[in-house]
């Protein structure tokens, strides 16, 4: 198995420590040629305007999400689940849109902009979810499953092949996140 990390821009380096410490081998994703042979994809945090325009620039847009569409497991945190939101509330830009869900940037405004919390994971458990200048779910479309609720708000949602979440369990000690997506990228192979 063979996960590809974007690595354009942003916390990519977080999520390959996490990987590896599970034993998963991981490339980094920089150019389109990178994108062949891999059985999930991981989007990081980050700035989500400078990814995306670096996605285009790298002409590594298309390729993405005509994989993601194809099912490529993908997880996705904080910048990268803006990635992957069909519509941004707050912003005229879309992405990759694959997935059926609206995000707010910068949902916790400048005073709250970075915080820890626990929450209940569905299927995972209790969890030490990280927030910096994230997004939440504003709404949910079509069957995207909610995995994880913040103060009446959607913070991580499945809809088949993709997590997206908006906090970074890359940058906690807890490996239950990136478990669960291997599982997914299992199942998928
Ligand atoms: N605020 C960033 C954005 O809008 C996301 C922050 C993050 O990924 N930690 O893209």
């Amino acid at each position: 198995m063979r996960i590809g990390v974007l690595a354009v821009q942003g916390a990519f380096i977080e999520h390959e420590h996490m990987l590896e410490k599970l034993g998963v081998d991981c490339v980094e994703l920089r150019q389109k040629e990178d994108l062949s042979g891999i059985d999930g994809i991981v989007l990081p945090g980050g700035e989500s305007t400078v990814q995306g325009k670096l996605l285009h620039k790298l002409d590594m847009f298309e390729p993405i999400r005509d994989m993601i569409s194809d099912g490529l497991p993908v997880l996705a945190t904080c910048a990268g689940l803006i990635l992957l939101a069909q519509k941004i509330d707050n912003d005229d830009t879309i992405h990759l849109a694959t997935l059926p869900v609206t995000v707010r940037r910068n949902a916790y405004g400048r005073q709250l902009a970075s915080f820890t919390t626990d929450a209940q994971i569905k299927d995972i458990g209790t969890y030490p979810l990280v927030f910096i200048r994230a997004p939440y779910i504003t709404d949910v479309n079509g069957d995207a499953e909610i995995l994880t609720v913040v103060d009446g708000n959607t913070v991580g949602v499945r809809y088949k092949n993709q997590i997206g979440l908006a906090f970074h369990p890359e940058m906690t000690e807890d490996t239950r996140v990136h478990e669960y997506f291997i599982d997914l990228v299992k199942k998928n192979k």
